[in-house]
């Protein structure tokens, strides 16, 4: 096999000579990067850009406000991943800014760590639980098949799940995409199947590779589209054969398609984009939280650029710039003390940055 070592020297071999801009869209794939330190191996024309890769740094701020204000004012518990439990979002100094907040304030809320417990906590109560989650599809699967499997009728799901591609679609599309050559997710190519990545090279002519989270194979996908781009011959490769099969895993696929549906859905600080969100299908209505407790629709808040005054999230989610060109970077945003939704998530950049001590 081959070692990052060997990777390294073969990327130096190639000799590009443009700068070269390479987006990662995976919160894993950054924390790996930027952890081994593989940035500091390149040669210096060739950057790695974290790009829309944290689904709970997109999470609509109406969303988090709706969970917020549903736990505070009705008799309910409300669990959630662990990592949306610190998301701020704009409020007035005298209200909960999080669901952290939200919690000291007296609401029920408490953090899960698989969609199981969510079905175990509502089976132990007679209230109604609100499952709020946020995710891309690896996270999403899993949701679905807990409701397909069954689950008690006071459980209702807040979704605010996510398809990756159409938000590098999106990119690609405003044609300033601000990358040269694209890292795919390998999570969620194990579950959707490395054909809907395909549209990068054959519609836009990006080079592309499939990788998994390990240094060897992402130094693998960079010096597979670095000779794309040299070659000019651009094609998605698959950088993560041990999982990454053709199809993707068609149960988890099924699932998502039999509870789910797609349509538009809002990326915080990014707007709306066409066809990239999860909702529960009519069958599953039942279970809907934005209809059982219709009075907590928060989309009235929504507005573009919704993030906390002074914070760049947004330009970070999109791979504009790097997490330490915001100016509140490692000052006034830290881990503990977060002002934007990038420094909370261990799959946000500004906080992957910060863990690995990136400089201000
Ligand atoms: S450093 Fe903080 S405020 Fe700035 S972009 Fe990152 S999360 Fe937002």
């Amino acid at each position: 096999m081959t070692g990052a070592r060997e990777w390294v020297e073969r990327i130096h071999a190639l000799d590009i000579a443009d700068r070269v801009k390479v987006m990662n869209v995976c919160g894993g794939h950054e924390r790996s990067v930027t952890m081994s330190g593989m940035r500091s191996a390149l040669p210096s024309n060739i950057e790695i850009v974290p790009g829309p890769g944290c689904p709970v740094c997109v999470c609509p701020e109406e969303d988090i406000y709706q969970a917020i204000q549903l736990a505070l004012h009705e008799d309910v518990v409300l669990v959630t991943f662990g990592d949306m439990l610190r998301v701020p979002v704009n409020a007035p100094k005298n209200e909960p800014r999080s669901l952290v907040e939200a919690r000291a304030a007296g609401a029920d809320i408490r953090p899960i760590a698989s969609p199981v417990e969510a079905r175990m906590i509502a089976e132990d109560t007679d209230k109604p639980v609100v499952f709020f989650a946020a995710g891309f599809e690896t996270t999403i699967a899993p949701v679905a098949s807990l409701f397909l499997e069954g689950v008690p009728d006071n459980l209702y799901l807040l979704l605010s799940g996510r398809l990756t591609w159409p938000a590098v679609a999106m990119l690609l599309e405003s044609g300033e995409p601000g990358f040269n050559a694209l890292i795919a997710p390998g999570h969620v190519a194990t579950v959707m199947g490395p054909e809907e990545w395909e549209f990068v090279p054959q519609q836009y002519e990006i080079p592309a590779a499939v990788a998994a989270f390990t240094a060897e194979s992402l130094l693998a996908a960079t010096w597979s589209v670095l000779r794309q781009l040299k070659e000019a011959k651009p094609f998605l490769d698959n950088c993560y054969q041990a999982l990454v099969r053709p199809g993707g895993n068609p149960v988890a696929k099924a699932h998502l398609h039999q509870v789910l549906q797609v349509g538009d859905a809002n990326w915080r600080g990014i707007g709306v984009i066409p066809g990239s969100g999860f909702a529960l299908r009519e069958d599953y209505s039942a279970h809907d939280a934005r209809l059982r407790f219709r009075d907590y629709n928060a989309s009235g808040r929504r507005r573009i650029g919704e993030m906390p005054p002074g914070c760049d999230c947004a330009q970070v989610v999109l791979g504009k710039i790097y997490p330490n060109q915001c100016r509140l970077y490692g000052e006034a945003c830290t881990p503990r003390n977060p002002i934007g939704p990038c420094m909370v998530s261990d799959e946000g950049a500004c906080r992957i940055w910060f863990s690995g001590g990136a400089a201000l």
